[in-house]
């Protein structure tokens, strides 16, 4: 029989092939599992399914722009692009409920939001696992660097990292290959921040571009970064790290994964009576037939706010408030970053210079307030992103031979520089999401209740940002300084956390120290829901390195039949 409960059971479920879904397949397929990856949105297939990856600008009906008809309907409506539009989200495909507002980007195909990301990727130190219990804002982390040092090592290898050895404590070194060039400007920002504020380290980003491929990359079929920075069309040389040009097709090699795309995920199921997992139930979405798949150890990884609403959709007679919920505090301490502060100047030196070619990271200067010591009103810190370059610009105020004469010869403008605030948001309780009572999305599941605000403590520490970036832009004598609270609603950092805790007591966590639910242990959460706290860095390679880590001990329990 085709639909057979033996054709739908595996070894492994992963819920999600983003970036940390897309770890999970890997490394339970690597390990001899069958894989079945759930995926709600439709299938990319890496360079097949990019199709707007090597088109000029004039071959785009509207050089760019998205028409107001094209817009309707439309997640985040103000960034759309032609270019990549085919990454956009329909509005009715899963609406939510926000309590206060809330920006929630989504990306619902196959490789997730990693075909969207801007791949920097900045490790955590022993000052962002030890700062809970420091500070005590939020539990104590069941991990420390330690835990996770070789793990990090583990994925940037395979991932591909740009960057430098930096040798800085508040932020471990990688694995790198060459870093990307940064400017002149950003170059002499460093210097002057080296002279005026000691301990202010202005480094290259590291981010998950291949600038030297090693054996490791070439087995994967990933080429060198060619500057084109047209990469979140989809990157046709899978020179930046995607699921979909690295992991997945990693996986599929194997022959023990299975993709099933259209498969928005309801909840898991729990056999009271086995007392765990056993499957996972999934709304067709071409028929919206409910489907039962069965598997001894299942992978939430669906994003942190999606992954809370799964659980939290997962009601049984032991967990009537949903899967591993006996503390009611699933879907609590959500939180994610600070990104409502931004700056930008003018420099009137370097005449004699100009950029070249394209860049696609940037610079990052590591968190400095509250590293070492609790220095300031607030707690934690922030990290700050820069860029600057040289811009240039035509007349096009004229028709004719002239106008095309200034197109083809621009004028260099001025040198500029900009840079954003990347800070910490501590996790509050009344921070959360729930699900609603009374509504449903078009395929018959409660929508999700955010219910997220900015604290005193992020207020102050905008302040601080705004008022250390004109001095820090002042001191190294740029001019035309702007810097602003932009006062933009939490989530648009696209970092979201939280929810589903790890940390030592089932009380006041939902995770163990290997992301087990405490209470359900072949259910492993390894997205952003499992962040105790959030650190100032951009987080998809903690989630990465988490996920190997917890596929890895998953196997091993496994064998021992310990789950
Ligand atoms: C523009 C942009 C820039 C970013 N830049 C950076 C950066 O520079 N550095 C950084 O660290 N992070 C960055 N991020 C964030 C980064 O993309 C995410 O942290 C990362 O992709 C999260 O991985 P994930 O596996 O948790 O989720 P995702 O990559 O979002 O994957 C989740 C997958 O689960 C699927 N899914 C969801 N719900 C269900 C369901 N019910 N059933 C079945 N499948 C489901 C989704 O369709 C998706 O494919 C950026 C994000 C964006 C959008």
């Amino acid at each position: 029989m085709p639909d057979s409960v033996k054709q739908r059971t595996y070894d492994a479920i992963v819920i999600g092939s983003g970036a940390s879904g897309g770890w999970a397949a890997k490394e339970l397929c690597d390990k001899g599992l069958k894989t079945l990856v759930l995926e709600r949105g439709r299938n990319v297939e890496h360079v097949k399914d990019y199709p707007t990856a090597s088109k000029a600008p004039w071959e785009f009906d509207h050089r760019g722009t998205v028409s107001i008809e094209q817009r309707k309907n439309l997640q985040g409506a103000k960034n759309l692009r032609e270019e990549t539009l085919h990454w956009a989200l329909k509005d009715d495909e899963q609406p939510f409920i926000q309590e206060k507002p809330f920006r929630w980007v989504r990306g619902y195909h196959v490789g997730g939001k990693s075909l969207l990301w801007a791949r920097q990727t900045q490790r955590w130190s022993d000052y962002d696992f030890e700062g809970p219990v420091r500070d005590g804002f939020a539990v104590d982390w069941p991990i420390r660097y330690k835990d996770i040092e070789d793990w990090y090592s583990y994925v940037e290898k395979f991932t591909g990292i740009a960057g430098n050895k930096d040798g800085l404590p508040e932020l471990p070194d990688s694995e790198v290959m060459p870093a990307f060039e940064t400017s002149c400007i950003e170059n002499y920002f460093k210097e002057s921040l080296q002279k005026n504020f000691p301990g202010r380290h202005l480094i290259a980003a590291r981010c998950a571009h291949i600038t030297d491929p090693q054996a490791i990359h070439i087995e994967q079929g990933r080429g060198k970064c060619q500057n084109q920075t047209m990469c979140n069309r989809g990157c046709i040389y899978g020179a930046y790290f995607s699921s979909n040009a690295s992991t997945i097709p990693w996986a599929l090699k194997t022959g023990k994964l299975t993709i099933r795309p259209h498969s928005v995920v309801h909840s898991v199921i729990y056999d009271d009576k086995k007392g765990k997992a056993t499957g996972v139930r999934i709304i067709d979405g071409n028929t919206k037939e409910m489907i039962e798949f069965y598997a001894n150890v299942i992978f939430v990884n669906a994003s942190a706010l999606n992954s809370n609403a799964i659980l939290l959709n997962s009601t049984s007679n032991r967990f009537p408030n949903g899967l591993g919920n006996d503390n009611g505090l699933l879907g609590k301490y959500v939180s994610w970053h600070n990104y409502r502060g931004k700056a930008n100047a003018s420099y009137e030196g370097f005449k004699d210079k100009k950029t070249d070619g394209r860049n696609p990271s940037y610079s990052y200067l590591p968190r400095f307030r509250n590293v070492f010591k609790q220095e300031m009103d607030f707690l934690r810190g922030y990290a700050i992103g820069v860029a600057g370059g040289r811009g240039t610009f035509s007349n096009t105020d004229m028709i004719g031979d002239q106008l095309r004469e200034n197109l083809l010869k621009p004028e260099l403008g001025g040198w500029y520089i900009s840079t954003w605030m990347m800070g910490e948001c501590v996790p509050v309780e009344k921070n959360h999401v729930r699900l609603s009572k009374d509504l449903k999305d078009k395929y018959g599941i409660p929508q999700l209740i955010v219910s997220c605000e900015w604290s005193e403590n992020d207020d102050k520490m905008v302040v601080d940002y705004v008022e250390q970036s004109k001095m820090m832009f002042e001191k190294a004598g740029f001019t035309n300084i702007k810097a602003e609270d932009t006062n933009s609603p939490p989530g648009a950092d696209i970092h979201e956390m939280g929810g589903v805790r790890m940390g030592h007591d089932p009380k006041t966590s939902l995770l163990n120290k290997w992301n087990q639910l405490h209470h359900c242990k072949n259910v492993f959460v390894t997205d952003g829901a499992c962040m105790t706290s959030t650190g100032s860095q951009n987080p998809t390679l903690t989630f990465m390195a988490i996920t190997a880590r917890a596929a890895n001990y998953a196997v091993e329990e496994l064998k021992k039949g310990k789950i």
